[in-house]
């Protein structure tokens, strides 16, 4: 079950992120445990699935429609998803004729006759595309509640996490958010304060100190969603699209431009590290 969907992974080229097809299926899955059936009309698709790329994938000029058509028609030759007409791929138009597509027959069955499948594969999916700063938006936004215990099962062919490169990064930045120099403790422990991947650890991203930061639990949520960034003099930037009404909002305004400092022997971010999470994760372009 697992590795029918484990085939996502190997459409990753050259470090570019691709979400789209995980996207559809965790939408289907979604649907499939909502409702007992995977299946997704174009007309939701071009809606709900360009929605769910632009949160969750990276900046594109791609439209939104044909955005959501590549996936849609392309999943097809992972054999694990079908379209109830025959069209050719990436076209928009022909799916406008009404196109359903749903699991392959034999998965859905088998997804549909265990009702906590579903919502394990879409753990699974998640965390091998998404950090986990990231990963329970992206549940919530498919309609699985992803504090609920089933979901927590790990994904086998997911990289294991290091532990020591945790630490040693909260220790090479001195327990302290590396954007705006939160530095709580609870217990003479740092509280809210954790170790952050610049290249995402799902996308390759090595457990290298040149490849993390310490970031308070806030700033180290916006850098993964792409609202926060660095530029290439290491500076804070603030994408155009974030936007926040009351003044504790807009402070997040304050870091933009704000050089990183980090203290006598600690490894700046690698300029890769950096210039791969600017193409595939920030959001838009920075506030001038
Ligand atoms: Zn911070």
């Amino acid at each position: 079950m697992f590795a029918a969907f484990s085939s996502l992974r190997q459409h990753q080229r050259n470090g570019q992120r691709s979400p789209h097809k995980p996207l559809l299926a965790l939408l289907a899955l979604g649907r499939l445990a909502a409702t007992g059936r995977s299946d997704v009309p174009w007309s939701v698709a071009e809606e709900q699935l360009a929605d769910l790329i632009a949160e969750f994938g990276p900046a594109s000029n791609t439209g939104r429609a044909q955005s959501a058509a590549y996936p849609f028609t392309r999943l097809r030759a992972d054999h694990i998803w079908v379209l109830d007409r025959d069209v050719d791929d990436d076209k928009v138009s022909p799916l406008r004729a009404g196109v359903t597509g749903r699991f392959e027959a034999a998965l859905e069955q088998r997804l549909a006759a265990d009702p906590t499948l579903a919502g394990a594969v879409a753990r699974a999916l998640v965390d091998s595309h998404f950090p986990p700063t990231v990963a329970g938006d992206v549940l919530l936004a498919v309609g699985f509640d992803p504090e609920v215990s089933h979901l927590g099962v790990p994904s086998p062919t997911v990289r294991k996490r290091s532990a020591a490169w945790r630490t040693s990064i909260l220790r090479a930045w001195d327990d302290q958010c590396a954007f705006c120099g939160f530095d709580g403790r609870l217990a003479g422990m740092a509280v809210a304060v954790e170790a952050a991947h610049v290249r995402w650890f799902t996308e390759q991203g090595p457990d290298d100190l040149d490849n993390g930061l310490a970031l308070c639990s806030l700033h180290h949520k916006l850098f993964d969603r792409g609202v926060l960034g660095l530029d290439d003099d290491l500076a804070v930037t603030v994408s155009q699209r974030f936007s926040a009404r009351t003044s504790s909002g807009r402070a997040v305004y304050e870091i933009h431009g704000r050089r990183l400092t980090p203290r006598p022997g600690t490894q700046s971010p690698a300029v890769e590290h950096v210039a791969w999470h600017r193409r595939q994760v920030f959001q838009g372009s920075p506030l001038k």
